[in-house]
């Protein structure tokens, strides 16, 4: 209780600190519970890519985010450290349900965020599944409904949505569309929108994309409410 309570306290006043100097952020330093910064050590992660130190303050605070960020600036860890602290503050269990989505354009991009989540949250004990077809629905449909962590690709979210009783989303805290730009380049952009449409308003969305095109920009409309934005440059 008293950990939480001081974590709070430190994210509020983390960016204030932390300014947008160009200085090296040690994991270490953030306000990170003890379990996300053993699981940071456990894989030998010690200091925050660029987008990390921007990013996840933000997150932390609950902000929404709209990130522009080249593949490879290690925006996986700059979702993931938020969205596991998010649901260790609100003492997240199994009968919560489902608390964080990861939305991700391809199966392989998904399995990725999977294994780094598995590696960095090995100490917390929320539940974690890979919603990506390729095995039968009814394989799916028995795990989905006691998922606290979802990462899914949008076809097959959008077919669980519409067809898994039980599978509730309404107490969502965080949703992430990693690779936005991918995900409408492949044709999804009504699928993301129906899923959109099936979620509650109270939750903290981040969109993450290396472009910012119109349609990536449409759907962070649709999406976000008062984003801060958030970029990387080649030079990072
Ligand atoms: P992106 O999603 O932006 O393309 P990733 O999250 O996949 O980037 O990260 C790219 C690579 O950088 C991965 O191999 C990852 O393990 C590594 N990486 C990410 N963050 C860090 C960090 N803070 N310290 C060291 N390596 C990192
Ligand atoms: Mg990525």
């Amino acid at each position: 209780e008293k950990e939480i309570a001081k974590l709070e306290q430190r994210a509020a006043t983390y960016q204030l600190v932390s300014g947008s100097d160009r200085q090296a952020v040690l994991f270490e330093t953030l306000p990170l519970s003890k379990r996300t910064r053993e699981g940071l050590q456990k894989a030998k992660y010690l200091e925050c890519t660029e987008i990390q130190r921007k990013a996840i303050p933000l997150g932390l605070r609950r902000r929404d985010i709209l990130g522009a960020a080249i593949t490879g600036s290690g925006k996986t860890l700059a979702f993931l450290i938020p969205l596991l602290e998010i649901l260790y503050r609100e003492r997240w269990t199994t009968e919560d349900g489902l608390g964080a989505l990861i939305i991700s354009p391809t199966r392989e991009l998904a399995v990725q965020i999977f294994e780094v989540l598995h590696t960095i949250g090995k100490r917390h004990t929320f539940s974690a599944g890979l919603i990506i077809g390729g095995k039968s629905l009814k394989d799916e449909q028995e795990r989905i409904c006691r998922m606290n962590i979802l990462i899914s690709t949008p076809g097959r979210l959008l077919q669980h949505m519409n067809q898994t009783p039980g599978f509730d989303c309404n107490n969502l805290q965080v949703l992430v569309l990693d690779e936005a730009d991918r995900i409408l380049d492949m044709g999804f952009k009504r699928t993301i929108n129906a899923v959109i449409e099936n979620l509650n308003r109270e939750r903290t969305t981040w969109l993450f994309s290396a472009t910012q095109t119109k349609s990536v920009k449409d759907l962070a409309r649709l999406s976000l409410r008062n984003p801060e934005y958030v970029a990387v440059h080649d030079q990072a």
